[in-house]
């Protein structure tokens, strides 16, 4: 590997972050924003960041995080260590909350009803993250989306036909609803091997192992072409960027949300997507008990 000098990647490191956050206006004064972290290094980077950023900018707004237990055994445990251990290093407070407290089933338990384990994964974390920062009153949802994380889900929606997710893209997502807590992407711009670089170089304890259900994801075979495309031709992964920044103007303001009727998140349709599934698995399970 090539030899890193380790405060000027650092340097590098922070400058593309704490850019993002100022030139997107991410953060504001007495916001309180809240990290999601899982354990792997995109979120612990994210965590570190905005840490260093209040520090080093001297500025006053509330850090939280949430780390969501979906319940794959094996794989899970290790990721909450090791959220709990660099929150505590930053003395962040930590929420852990689980798929099972909320819908007294696990990811593990529910995997085999969907094509995709992912499917059912995503959206639950993601009224997850959305329910526990509105409960904690929440500003913002800090995400460890990276460059490459944006690539391959643009590139997903042009696999799915999917236009609809196009106003999800970019580094902040306005609120279009009372309900609704905004996401905010500080790693927009920074590409995952950095990340990855940085945690080393900083010897930052993650999490580093693949959950044993991404070989089923669409994602997960996006990010290998897209890997080896890079490899194959350096600075595909970035002209993929820069394309999709000249392409979209993205205009969130337009995207109107509803109330789901069920539980009052916000969705485009309602019942969201979330109770739709709810309602589905417990009509599956109800009937493999007879
Ligand atoms: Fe969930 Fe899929 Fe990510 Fe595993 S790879 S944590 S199942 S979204
Ligand atoms: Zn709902």
């Amino acid at each position: 590997m090539m030899k890193i000098e380790k405060n000027s990647f650092n340097k590098y490191v922070e400058e593309n972050v704490f850019t993002t956050i100022e030139e997107y206006k991410l953060i504001n004064e007495n916001e309180k924003i809240m990290i999601g972290v899982s354990g792997g290094k995109d979120s612990i980077l994210t965590l570190h960041m905005i840490h260093n950023y209040r520090k080093k900018m001297d500025l006053n707004f509330n850090i939280e995080a949430v780390c969501i237990d979906e319940g794959i055994a094996g794989y899970r445990e290790e990721g909450i260590k090791t959220a709990r251990k660099n929150c505590e290093k930053l003395d962040i407070p930590l929420t852990v909350y689980s798929f099972k407290k909320e819908w007294n089933y696990s990811l593990d338990e529910i995997h085999n009803l969907y094509k995709s384990t992912c499917m059912p994964c995503g959206v639950y974390r993601r009224y997850l993250l959305n329910k526990i920062s509105d409960e904690h009153e929440c500003d913002k949802i800090a995400t460890g989306h990276n460059m490459d994380d944006e690539i391959q889900s643009f590139l997903m929606t042009f696999a799915r036909n999917d236009q609809n997710k196009f106003p999800k893209f970019g580094p902040k997502l306005s609120k279009i609803h009372e309900n609704m807590v905004p996401r905010i992407k500080p790693l927009w711009r920074l590409p995952e091997k950095d990340v990855g670089i940085w945690c080393v170089v900083n010897n930052i304890p993650i999490h580093d192992e693949e959950c044993p259900y991404s070989v089923t994801s669409l994602r997960s075979d996006v990010k290998s072409l897209l890997n080896r495309l890079e490899e194959k031709q350096k600075g595909t992964k970035n002209n993929i960027f820069k394309s999709f920044m000249k392409t979209f103007t993205l205009k969130q303001e337009k995207v109107k949300l509803n109330s789901c009727e069920i539980c009052g998140q916000p969705t485009a349709k309602s019942p969201c997507k979330a109770c739709e599934m709810t309602k589905e698995i417990s009509e599956l399970i109800t009937h493999q008990q007879f």
